[in-house]
């Protein structure tokens, strides 16, 4: 039996590539979408989604209300996330968060209500297979070469700076052994998409891994691994990503 997915911020830039993802997955079906300023209107009349014709709703609510789902992808606001999450949860739904900007608190909040609800979620700040990489190879290199800064670059319409990604990398490189805190550069600009620099600095030598999401397709394989496994996961929320990213290779 496919999977049944409701996708929050269907009509935004991340939302409607993953809802697109997900409707050409075979395995994976979208019954629903989300978006306040298109609610009413069907999906395939706002963005381009060959085949498909579902309901946009107004809120996360109504839509599970009348849909029955297994998971809520997320990609709204920072403002939108966290709740969005909890409504899911509140209604047995598993919810897969892309979007950026929880807090710690929120997360301990998610982690607590899924265990309640016996459910796993994920909230994840980067779902590109490139992304995760340079994380883990960053966090190598920092426990040898610890002066290390991020640079991270995206599109003017970002809200939250610095990115999630960069924020969770500043963290990770700490715990492997950088200079702690490690400063994180944000820069606002037209014509980038989402790009992140780690800079070494060593002795007479430096190195820099970088990371470029060119599109948003970037983060469609990386969120249907999630949306698949947050189905058969134990309860509580996962924040780690790779294990899954791995498992998914060997299947
Ligand atoms: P965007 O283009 O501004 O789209 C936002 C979407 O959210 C719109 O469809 C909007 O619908 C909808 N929305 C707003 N408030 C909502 C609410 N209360 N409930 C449900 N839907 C709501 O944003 P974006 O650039 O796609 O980014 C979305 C989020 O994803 C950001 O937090 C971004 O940082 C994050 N992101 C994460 C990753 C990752 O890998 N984790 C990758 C890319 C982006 P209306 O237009 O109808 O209001």
């Amino acid at each position: 039996m496919a999977v049944k997915v409701v996708v929050a911020g269907a009509t935004g830039k991340t939302g409607r590539v993953i809802a697109r993802g997900v409707s050409q997955a075979s395995d994976l079906e979208l019954v629903g979408a989300v978006a306040p300023h298109h609610a009413g209107r069907r999906l395939g009349n706002v963005i381009d989604i060959p085949g498909v014709d579902i309901p946009i709703h107004a809120s996360v609510a109504e839509a599970l209300a009348r849909r029955k789902a297994d998971v809520l992808v997320d990609f709204t606001t920072p403002e939108a996330g966290f709740g969005n999450a909890m409504a899911a949860l509140e209604r047995g739904v598993r919810p897969v968060v892309g979007t950026t900007g929880l807090g710690a608190e929120q997360l301990e909040a998610l982690d607590a209500a899924a265990r309640r609800a016996g459910l796993a979620a994920i909230v994840a700040p980067n779902f590109s297979i490139g992304g995760l990489l340079m994380e883990r190879l960053a966090a190598q290199a920092a426990a040898l070469m610890p002066m290390v800064e991020v640079i991270e670059m995206h599109h003017a319409q970002k809200k939250d700076a610095p990115s999630g990604t960069a924020a969770r990398l500043a963290e990770r490189l700490a715990a492997a052994g950088a200079r702690a805190p490690v400063p994180v550069h944000s820069v606002r600009l037209p014509g980038f998409v989402a790009h992140h620099e780690v800079l070494f600095g060593g002795q007479g030598e430096a190195l820099v891994i970088r990371h470029d999401a060119y599109s948003r397709e970037a983060f469609v394989p990386g969120v249907l691994i999630a949306v698949r496994a947050v189905v058969h996961a134990e309860p509580g929320l996962i924040t780690q990503l790779w294990p899954l990213i791995e498992r998914a290779a060997q299947a």
